[in-house]
């Protein structure tokens, strides 16, 4: 429909639709609906996805419904993604060493989660030409989102991965997870972490820091200590570019924005959901338009 807001485009819903919820509190800006909704369209699937706004209490009841509905599966979102795991049939390995489901698929009743964070940002890291095998990454963060980060790019055979945080403790009982020959964490004030800035091939903003309203704000990255090489990303994409990541191009690095990741993320739950390849172009395009209609 020309000139309709990428959110609103009407879809086509009969007796035979399979219906994907979103599961989260809130869900009223989420832009998965409209992602999905436009890979649907573009596959022709007789598939439609649609939001609920379940309350923490009720998160037992949404999941039972899941079967009872015969939905096709979830996504599921903030706060629900570690509470969700106890009602599930089964977990993939992944989600469980990430500790967290985003996707769940209803296999004739029998409810399977999977994690698809992670390599969700490996795809758009792939989709930007960015080499991860044998890379060293510098990872900022150590919340749920850089738990399934480091998880994915050590599966991608990155070489090594530092985490970083405000609290060294945190991020050394994130880093401990794994082997220490791969993984260490510190704090990102210490001047091990400045070392670690000088050898790296990717760095990665796991922190809310410059996210909207707040965009201002940056994490605390001596520019002149990072390899002039560096790939330089962000996991937030409002706004799309970052003051970490209009800081970086402006040095001349290469930047990746984090509405890849939501793209990524989201194409492979469309083809655990469905078993057909995901549009990722169609995706990733849906989501710019929206993050521009909303922030820009
Ligand atoms: P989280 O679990 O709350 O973890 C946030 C991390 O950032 C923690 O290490 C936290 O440290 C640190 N942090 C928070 N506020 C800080 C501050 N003011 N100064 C320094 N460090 C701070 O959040 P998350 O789920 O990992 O999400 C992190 C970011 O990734 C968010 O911006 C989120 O929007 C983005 N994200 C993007 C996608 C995508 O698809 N693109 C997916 C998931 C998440 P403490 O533990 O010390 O508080």
């Amino acid at each position: 429909m020309a000139g309709s807001p990428t959110g609103v485009i009407p879809v086509n819903v009969s007796g035979t639709t399979r219906v994907v919820g979103l599961l989260g509190w809130p869900v009223e800006h989420s832009m998965s609906p409209a992602m999905h909704n436009a890979a649907f369209r573009e596959t022709m699937l007789d598939y439609t996805y649609v939001p609920f706004a379940v309350k923490p209490d009720d998160l037992q009841q949404a999941v039972a419904a899941i079967r009872a509905l015969n939905l096709a599966g979830a996504n599921v979102t903030i706060p629900h993604k570690v509470a969700v795991m106890q009602y599930l049939d089964d977990i993939d390995e992944g989600a469980r060493r990430i500790g967290a489901v985003n996707t769940i698929v209803n296999v004739q009743g029998r409810l399977i989660g999977y994690n698809t964070d992670g390599m969700g940002f490996i795809r758009s890291l792939t989709e930007q030409a960015v080499v991860i095998t044998d890379a060293k990454v510098v990872l900022l963060g150590a919340g749920g989102a850089a738990r399934a980060v480091v998880d994915a790019l050590l599966s991608a055979k990155a070489e090594f991965v530092t985490i970083a945080a405000r609290s060294g403790v945190k991020a050394s009982d994130l880093a401990s997870h794994y082997v220490k020959s791969s993984v260490s964490g510190m704090d990102w004030c210490s001047e091990e972490f400045n070392q670690k800035l000088a050898d790296c091939n990717i760095i990665i903003n796991a922190t809310p820091l410059g996210m909207a309203p707040h965009s201002e704000e940056m994490p605390p990255v001596i520019w002149s200590s990072l390899a002039p090489n560096a790939v330089v990303c962000d996991l937030i994409y409002n706004p799309l570019t970052t003051r970490f990541l209009q800081q970086a191009k402006e040095r001349g690095h290469k930047i990746v924005t984090g509405e890849g990741m939501l793209a990524g993320q989201g194409a492979l739950a469309f083809q655990i959901w469905t078993n057909v390849p995901a549009p990722y172009e169609v995706m990733a395009k849906n989501l710019l338009q929206q993050i521009r209609d909303m922030f820009e």
